[in-house]
């Protein structure tokens, strides 16, 4: 057994969540423009489509998009108008606009987001232990600072956030910069996240080590999937 030097974490559904929810919070937005639109239309499978435009084979790539918070910040309004267009909002440009833009500040408001209750205790088990512990999301811009807000910010040896890596889990990249980061070879680094396409495979396609959050107890995971049920049992070795 090898002790694991990085062990790197998803934030959202992983270490946080938002509440309300992230679509909440979209139809919040909404309708302080004006627009009626229902959390259920906003959420539905058809409305994400957002990052199509970034799509390669390896994963979403909009190193264009991340040059600055301002250019970043334009890339979510986009996203928030078509995700507004898609859940049926039919308005002029400039309504839809002020819509979006209202979501892009909602959502990074660090008060909407929430910790699990066994991030704090894991976080602690890990430190204690000698591990250094990084963030690896497909987040906003603002990460650190939400980090920051919820007072984790001294438990992390970094936070890479994909609004400034310019790439998105699964794609290896994200990845790769955050080892670089780190100073951390693949092989000795763990990924635990809630996302099997971009937490694990992901991570396995960069070559790090990587465990499910499986805080449902889901019975339709793929096999060969190393699975935990609380942050609290993040493996601190690997065999
Ligand atoms: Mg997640």
């Amino acid at each position: 057994m090898a002790q694991l030097r990085l062990i790197c974490f998803d934030f959202d559904g992983t270490l946080a969540y938002m509440h309300p929810t992230h679509w909440a919070t979209y139809a919040e937005a909404a309708r302080d423009a004006g627009i009626e639109l229902s959390e259920a239309a906003l959420a539905s499978p058809g409305v994400d489509r957002a990052w199509d435009p970034w799509l390669t084979p390896q994963g979403v790539a909009h190193p264009d998009a991340s040059t600055s918070a301002a250019a970043f910040r334009e890339v979510r309004v986009a996203i928030a108008m078509q995700r507004m267009r898609d859940a049926g909002a039919q308005v002029d440009d400039a309504t839809l606009r002020a819509a979006a833009e209202r979501a892009a500040t909602l959502e990074a408001d660090a008060s909407r987001f929430r910790l699990f209750d066994d991030a704090r205790p894991a976080l602690a088990r890990i430190a204690a232990a000698g591990t250094r512990a990084l963030i690896i999301s497909n987040h906003l811009w603002e990460l650190p600072e939400i980090v920051d807000a919820l007072d984790l910010g001294s438990m992390f040896a970094g936070v890479v956030t994909s609004a400034r890596a310019g790439y998105r889990k699964p794609h290896p990249e994200i990845y790769r910069d955050a080892l670089r980061e780190a100073g951390v070879e693949a092989h000795e680094a763990l990924m635990v996240g809630d996302s099997i396409t971009a937490d694990v495979y992901g991570a396995q396609d960069a070559g790090l080590h990587a465990v499910f959050l499986d805080r449902d107890h889901r019975t339709d995971l793929p096999e060969g999937v190393r699975t935990i049920h609380s942050l609290l049992e993040v493996p601190l070795t690997w065999p």
